[in-house]
């Protein structure tokens, strides 16, 4: 009997991460993560999915950032009941971003009701911050390089990946397939989190390729901010850096502390973490030794590497504040949260910095921002955009094309066909072109929806 794939999401898009995995009448989820940036994704969102939920059997999470994970309060309200399978770190990040993750979904539809903007009266939420702490207890964990048994006789492996706490390859043995799903892969040389596992022989695979057609910079985050955040001190200015409360705002507080600690920076600066999220992200930190590169004193450092912001009303105290001063806040792609107080109220002046400090999906202000936009459109108004905008090449925790390359020439033998995913349609396109000329291996580019055998 086969086994077949269909993708369902991160297919020409970074977003929206959800494999189905069918073998007779058992299928399987990995990854159950939601579509962002452009309307005409995020609609999906909103689109029954080809299965009922009650249906599918098991959901395998490759890691916690919100295009892997975030909707799953969503598949558990349509009925989905079962177990959903991740490491220990992924499922407590989970029970930090997911809840939050409905908070905004219910905020934003507060919002357009408020205002009128929806068609839908009154518009929903996808699901609310209840709905998230529903799902919760589904989220069952599994140590890297066990092997479990997700659905009887299907056997799955993790292995770690990088790119932030919790995050694993899986490896899935089926009716004698093994299908390999890459997840979203971190950088051999990233400066906080180890390295990725090599990758294990399979049949078929599916590769991520949000930077399959670029190469990182050899400098690392801290040479390339370093130099940043002096000009900014010297102007005395506000450097506002949207973050990833999971992972990137971590990296970034290390690399301020060690140019603190070596002179580069004047320790007085003054570092904003305003982000609750992250600042219970950078907690766990301490617990998840041995995935990251930062000793024990090291992860106690970034605690205090910042003043941490936790309620809302610390928040707006900053605003008070003169500068220099640098404030980090999520969201990452400023989609939504506490940086977009920030930016708005910091974005006017040219004496100020806005820092980038990931891949900016298309369609959100962090792509506009990254493109040179002359203003950004934050709470129904167009706020001018003359601070200075830089966007940190060295910052990204995913892996460039060489490195992804690299990681598919350590598995020990050429799989039948490579799926490339979870990038947007020109990266993934040319980094199908390399596997297949470089490797010479098959690589297709499977369409949103598509159904495709192993
Ligand atoms: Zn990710």
């Amino acid at each position: 009997m086969s086994v077949n794939i269909t993708f369902l999401g991160g297919t020409g898009t970074v977003t929206g991460s959800k494999y189905l995995v069918r073998h007779g009448d058992e299928s399987l989820m990995v990854d159950c993560g939601l579509f962002q940036g452009y309307k005409l994704l995020r609609l999906r969102n909103w689109t029954p999915l080809p299965i009922d939920a009650d249906q599918v059997s098991a959901v395998l999470l490759t890691h916690a950032h919100l295009d892997h994970s975030g909707y799953l309060p969503l598949l558990a309200k349509q009925g989905f009941s079962r177990h959903v399978y991740a490491t220990s770190g992924t499922r407590d990040l989970c029970r930090i971003l997911l809840p939050d993750s409905g908070h905004i979904q219910e905020e934003d539809a507060e919002f357009a009701n408020r205002h009128g903007f929806s068609k839908h009266a009154p518009a929903l939420p996808l699901y609310t911050r209840q709905d998230a702490l529903d799902c919760l207890p589904l989220l069952k964990t599994i140590e890297f390089g066990k092997t479990f048994q997700p659905i009887p006789g299907w056997r799955a492996t993790f292995t770690p990946a990088g790119h932030i706490l919790g995050a694993a390859s899986v490896l899935l043995e089926v009716a004698g397939r093994r299908i390999l799903f890459s997840g979203d892969l971190g950088r051999p040389d990233d400066l906080i989190m180890n390295p990725p596992a090599s990758a294990p022989a399979a049949d078929t695979v599916l590769i991520e390729s949000t930077y399959g057609d670029r190469t990182h910079p050899t400098e690392d985050v801290i040479a390339e901010l370093g130099p940043v955040l002096q000009k900014l001190a010297k102007r005395g200015g506000v450097a506002v850096i949207p973050v990833f409360a999971v992972g990137r705002a971590q990296a970034l507080l290390h690399a301020i502390h060690q140019l603190k600690l070596r002179g580069d920076l004047p320790s007085s600066l003054p570092v904003f973490l305003d982000s609750p999220m992250a600042v219970n992200t950078t907690h766990l930190f301490e617990h998840h030794q041995g995935e990251h590169r930062l000793s024990s004193k090291e992860a106690l450092a970034l605690t205090h590497a910042a003043t941490m912001v936790s309620s809302t009303d610390e928040s707006r105290a900053l605003a008070s504040r003169h500068g220099p001063m640098v404030i980090l806040s999520a969201s990452g792609m400023a989609t939504g949260g506490r940086v977009l107080h920030h930016l708005a109220l910091y974005a006017g002046n040219h004496r100020n910095m806005i820092i980038l400090t990931g891949f900016q999906v298309p369609g959100t202000r962090g792509a506009t921002l990254a493109s040179g936009g002359k203003s950004v459109r934050i709470h129904g108004r167009d706020v001018p955009v003359k601070a200075e905008v830089v966007q940190l090449q060295s910052a990204s925790a995913h892996a460039d094309a060489n490195q992804i390359l690299a990681w598919l020439r350590t598995m020990p033998e050429a799989p039948n066909q490579v799926y490339v995913v979870h990038g947007e349609l020109g990266p993934s396109d040319e980094l199908r072109k390399r596997i297949k000329h470089e490797l010479g291996w098959r690589a297709i580019v499977p369409e949103h929806g598509s159904t495709w055998p192993t």
